[in-house]
């Protein structure tokens, strides 16, 4: 098969044919479809994730069709059209048996610790615990753009950030994650802000339910900026970009007992970032994280794109070719457009 590879962290990937995968006893092989172009494959490319072995393949937000099952998978065959959260639950453990397969003891992910979705087949282990089928009607693309920004955006603002009809939500870069984000969080009937460097990108968020918004570029102080729109502070804020000035910012610009959740990555220098402890303390704030979104909890999210309430579909970007992806995918450091780019052609 055809798959983007590189050999060394930094250089440049390159298209190579490479041997086709096989199923796992419990695993499926899927022919890829689609694949999204995301940030965290960037940092893997860089050498920020310590998961990556070379040479590697990275892609990890995809779409396909079964086309071979291994003996031990009873709920999938060939033909099924299908995606899978990003991080891979083994079904076993204690945090996979207690239903929280996204921070999965041993889970695997495709595109950091095996072989990813840049390429015209995948193979994913475990896949009675992992594949999620796709409606009839979607799309590959938009099926591959929900595969991490979207569902993780879903379990921040649902799951983690428990956010109720009428509350403030601010949300600090509207990029992928951002853009998803301020949709769920407007569908679920919160106020919503936000927050990026580009009137393009907050144009864009006002049209898919922003209520304000704010470009740091030219605000001098983003956090007394949104105290001053919510009448006190924002009852739930995601940092969206993974950035320590954001990070900050999203944590500061809470009320009190307000909650934050990081999905923005925070890798290599950023690891660590400063955290207003004085205020967590002092107005109870919560620091959460969020990370992926288990399969079984895609029923919701679907059933809210079904009935038109979600529209992933008005996020998914440039539509580009699997030859066109070594060049997107180092151009990510630097710039993202708008939406998702999603790898569409595979010959
Ligand atoms: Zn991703
Ligand atoms: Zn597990």
């Amino acid at each position: 098969m055809k798959a983007v590879v590189f050999e060394k962290f930094g250089e440049a990937p390159t298209i190579q044919t490479v041997p086709d995968p096989k199923p796992a006893a419990d695993g499926v092989v899927i022919k890829v479809e689609a694949t999204g172009l995301c940030r965290s494959d960037w940092h893997g490319w860089m050498g920020h994730d310590s998961d990556i072995t070379l040479p590697h393949v990275p892609g990890h937000e995809l779409a396909g069709v079964v086309v071979a099952a291994g003996k031990q998978v009873s709920r999938w065959k060939a033909g099924d059209r299908v995606t899978v959260p990003f991080a891979v639950g083994c079904g076993r453990c204690f945090e996979c048996t207690s239903g929280n397969h996204q921070v999965c003891e041993h889970q695997s992910q495709p595109g950091f610790n095996a072989w990813g979705s840049f390429a015209e087949y995948v193979g994913i282990e475990h896949a009675d615990t992992n594949l999620v089928r796709l409606p009839e009607e979607m799309e590959f693309a938009t099926a591959a753009s929900l595969g991490c920004r979207f569902v993780t955006s879903f379990r921040a603002i649902v799951d983690q950030g428990r956010v109720t009809p009428g509350e403030w939500v601010a949300v600090h870069g509207c990029g992928g994650v951002g853009l998803s984000a301020i949709m769920i969080a407007s569908a679920m009937g919160a106020n919503v802000i936000a927050i990026d460097l580009t009137d393009e990108k907050l144009d864009f968020a006002k049209k898919i339910g922003a209520v304000a918004t704010i470009n740091a570029s030219t605000t001098p102080n983003v956090v007394k900026a949104v105290k001053q729109i919510t009448n006190g502070g924002a009852h739930m804020s995601m940092d969206a970009l993974g950035h320590p000035t954001t990070s900050f910012n999203s944590i500061a610009n809470l009320r009190r007992r307000g909650r934050h959740v990081q999905v923005g990555l925070m890798l290599g220098e950023h690891a660590r970032p400063q955290v207003p402890m004085d205020k967590v303390i002092a107005f109870e704030l919560e620091i959460l994280g969020s990370h992926g979104m288990q399969a079984y909890r895609y029923t919701a999210m679907m059933e809210m794109i079904r009935t038109g309430k979600l529209k992933p579909e008005l996020l998914v970007g440039k539509k580009i070719s699997l030859e066109e992806a070594p060049a997107a995918l180092m151009a990510m450091g630097s710039f993202e457009g708008i939406g998702i780019g999603v790898v569409t052609k595979f010959q």
